[in-house]
């Protein structure tokens, strides 16, 4: 179906974003949210950074965007919207919720996105009578820095798949369809397995140790620091989420764990409370320097044996895959790439070792 008239529940830190590369593609947007702030530093945000943050993305501005953008606190405000995307919070309970309220107030053609990281557009459509309308429309953060949105959705209709794949298109993110929809799909998975194995080498080395050496092999940021952008308290909630299908496969190590939750009680949250792994300020995250980096190999051994597990899953090709580190992490490799560099061999060796060692799982190869 062609779409002109757009809506997003939920304006957050992605919501936000995703009404505003909607509105730059010419649509018209209105944004829910049951927050009046939220709605306001929303409308704020579109009024004096949008522009600006789309041309730091490389985007081309359009008009003036925040123009074509209306807020409202009412689902009931998106009766006449073709294409909605749903960004509240993670909750199972909260996005079935919206999405069966969502099936009331729009036509019935009406397509439904969900950004959802962690859940699958069928457990989220389960209670709906036309669960062949919802997609999953995944955005990687932040959405207008990273060209790339995850569509899949197995029991999604042809239509709705192709009216996702165009919406993607007419607002400049690459769409990558993947072949089956899986809890935490492919960028969330491969970004897991960095962060849990950086939480395995915690049991040796300091965390600037461990940054260091990520970024040393090309990783815009190190897994901790992704950990303290995210909050320590949001990673083990998804930890423990995708603990229900995967057991402790992304768990940290009992040790860690128990530290994380320490900090988790003191208050040192990661960037939203200025202290976690490391030091936050105006400058952004401030990483010491270490006395040497440490081996970064079983951390690039962890995301290559994922990525073969999400092709041994049906999530996606080894292509595919590597286009999904590439886009959605803003690197200039993919997994593949890196088996290549690093040797099949080598990397299984190196998950062998770490396996023996530890136990972790994330460490025991599938290839
Ligand atoms: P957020 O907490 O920043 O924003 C969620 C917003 O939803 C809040 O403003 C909240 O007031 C609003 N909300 C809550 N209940 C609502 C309701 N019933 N109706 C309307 N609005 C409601 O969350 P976020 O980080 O933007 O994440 C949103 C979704 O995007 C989640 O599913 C998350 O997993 C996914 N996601 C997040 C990231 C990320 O890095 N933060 C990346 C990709 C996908």
């Amino acid at each position: 179906m062609s779409v002109t008239t757009t809506g997003v529940v939920g304006a957050g830190l992605m919501g936000r974003d995703i009404a505003g590369l909607l509105a730059n593609a010419g649509y018209q947007v209105t944004l829910v949210d049951v927050d009046s702030d939220a709605l306001a530093a929303a409308r704020t945000y579109h009024e004096s950074e949008l522009a600006d943050e789309l041309r730091a993305g490389g985007i081309d501005i359009s008009g003036t965007p925040a123009d074509r953008i209306t807020y409202d606190p009412n689902l009931s405000a998106l009766s006449d919207a073709e294409f909605v995307v749903e960004a509240v919070p993670e909750r199972l309970g909260l996005k079935r919720d919206v999405v069966e309220t969502l099936e009331d107030v729009l036509a019935a053609d009406a397509v439904i996105g969900t950004n959802t990281s962690s859940l699958t557009p069928g457990d989220i459509a389960a209670e709906m009578s036309h669960p062949e309308r919802v997609v999953l429309f995944h955005f990687a953060n932040p959405a207008l820095r990273r060209d790339m949105v995850e569509i899949s959705g197995d029991e999604a209709s042809d239509e709705t798949l192709e009216t996702a794949e165009n919406v993607a298109t007419a607002i400049d993110r690459k769409p990558i369809r993947l072949d089956q929809e899986y809890r935490a799909n492919g960028l969330s998975r491969l970004s897991a397995s960095i962060k849990c194995a950086a939480t395995w080498e915690l049991l040796d080395a300091e965390p600037a140790a461990i940054d260091v050496a990520a970024t040393n092999v090309g990783f815009d940021r190190g897994p901790l620091e992704l950990i303290d952008l995210i909050g320590l308290d949001v990673h083990l909630a998804t930890v423990e989420n995708l603990s229900e299908v995967y057991g402790d496969r992304y768990a940290p190590p009992a040790e860690i764990q128990s530290r994380m939750e320490t900090m988790v009680d003191d208050g040192r949250l990661g960037k939203k409370s200025g202290e976690g792994f490391f030091e936050w300020d105006d400058q952004g995250c401030q990483i010491p320097t270490p006395e040497e980096p440490h081996d970064i190999q079983p951390i690039l051994a962890a995301l290559v044996n994922e990525a073969h597990r999400l092709v041994d899953d049906g999530v996606a090709d080894q292509e595919t895959v590597n286009e999904i580190l590439k886009r959605g992490g803003d690197s200039e490799i993919g997994p593949f790439d890196l088996e290549e560099m690093f040797g099949r061999e080598a990397l299984r060796e190196t998950l062998r070792t770490r396996h023996d060692e530890t136990g972790g799982r994330v460490y025991d190869p599938v290839f």
